[in-house]
């Protein structure tokens, strides 16, 4: 083929990037369920197990299906490499354990998903990795948290649920004259809207499960970032601890790549009017939306991300208002995912954020009264009308 993949534009990256084809010419990537392979000869085994030539071993290593995600995602977001996760959180334990070991230092922003959370404060205390939260709005809130043994920074940005937004570029800055690799969680962005990699970033990571599947369908993760980190750092890690993406997930995330950007355009169109229906509307206390000139951050917004995505969050002032709102949707659904071509709404202290205390919700400015809402692909008048409705009886 001519033509380098490199100079393509996202929408031809996220329908042919990384195909490739048996000798059938099938149109629609193969689906290779396959776990083994066969070599031709007991010298081909021994030279695929060294490494000296290319092809498959065991799905728990790669499978051509998984190979061609793994592909097409690395060329959307303009890494050098790409590893996929059978989840997004086997994607953020991998790309956490992956460089970490007892006796390091992990700095972390102080809103982060719910389960990134748990690993950090359950998990990596048990084999000696220490952390300090930051606010993590503020440069100089991780550059006062850096020890003579930070190894790493993890960023999520928007934060989960209440869209505060880290100056990834500042901030990669100090972990780099710190000697501490930088992990973003860019789920919310997606790939399509923020370059962590480009801003300083040494590892992304995503949730395939939302804007990718995008359909409710299966889970799927991926650590991205250069081939240099993927192999000294990521590789063994995988190989052995056994995170694999299933090849069937695989298929199904490489056809919600292929509408990726557009249905996300979409969603994100959708989420800039129903905010402005939100922040209209006279129940609302706040809304913060990264698509609004009211979020506090707009400013830096502009900076990094290229788009707003499709997750608002908003406050109607008690636990009372935001449950007589979620039980009045009658096209949202109550949901915790996000990202779904459904509309879906949920109220994170009492479902996400259950499992944090009260005070280290109030800390997040998480109180009682917010709701997160991740628009979908209804027609935007309908989703209005169901949010109005549903507000004027909160
Ligand atoms: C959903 C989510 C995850 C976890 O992904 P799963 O695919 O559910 O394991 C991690 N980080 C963020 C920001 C998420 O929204």
């Amino acid at each position: 083929m001519a033509e380098d993949p490199n100079t393509w534009d996202v929408e031809t990256r996220l329908v042919r990037g990384g195909m490739a084809r048996t000798p059938y010419g099938e149109i629609s990537e193969a689906l290779f369920l396959n776990q083994s392979f066969a070599y031709e000869s007991a010298g081909a085994a021994d030279r695929r197990f060294s490494g000296e030539e290319p092809g498959f071993i065991y799905q728990r290593f790669g499978n051509p299906t998984t190979q061609i995600f793994e592909e097409r995602l690395a060329l959307l977001e303009g890494a050098e490499g790409c590893r996929a996760t059978a989840s997004g959180m086997a994607a953020v334990h991998a790309a956490l354990f992956g460089c970490l070991r007892a006796g390091d230092h992990l700095i972390a922003g102080r809103a982060l998903f719910g389960s990134c959370k748990w690993i950090i404060s359950e998990l990596l205390p048990r084999y000696g990795v220490e952390t300090t939260y930051v606010d993590a709005v503020d440069p100089a809130a991780w550059r006062n948290a850096v020890r003579p043994n930070t190894k790493a920074f993890l960023i999520e940005s928007p934060a989960n649920p209440l869209l505060e937004i880290t100056p990834i570029a500042a901030v990669a800055a100090i972990a780099k004259e710190a000697g501490a690799k930088v992990i973003v969680d860019n789920v919310f962005a997606t790939p399509l809207y923020q370059k962590p990699l480009q801003l300083g970033a040494d590892v992304v990571v995503y949730s395939a499960t939302k804007h990718i599947d995008g359909q409710g369908r299966v889970l799927g993760g991926a650590i991205l970032g250069s081939n240099e980190i993927l192999n000294e750092v990521y590789k063994d890690f995988l190989r052995h601890t056994g995170p694999a993406l299933s090849p069937f997930n695989a298929w199904v995330l490489l056809k919600g790549l292929e509408t990726l950007e557009l249905r996300v355009s979409r969603q994100t169109e959708n989420a800039g009017k129903i905010a402005d229906v939100i922040a209209a509307h006279a129940k609302t206390k706040q809304v913060m939306y990264c698509g609004r000139p009211d979020h506090p951050q707009a400013a830096l917004i502009a900076e990094q991300m290229t788009g707003a995505g499709n997750v608002i969050a908003f406050d109607l002032g008690s636990r009372e208002a935001a449950w007589r709102f979620l039980d009045a949707l009658e096209i949202f659904d109550i949901s915790n995912n996000l990202g779904d071509a459904k509309s879906m709404a949920t109220h994170p202290s009492t479902t996400t954020h259950r499992s944090m205390t009260e005070e280290a919700r109030e800390e997040i400015g998480l109180t009682q009264g917010w709701v997160r809402m991740s628009v979908g692909l209804e027609s935007a008048r309908d989703l209005a009308r169901d949010v109005d409705r549903a507000l004027d009886k909160a």
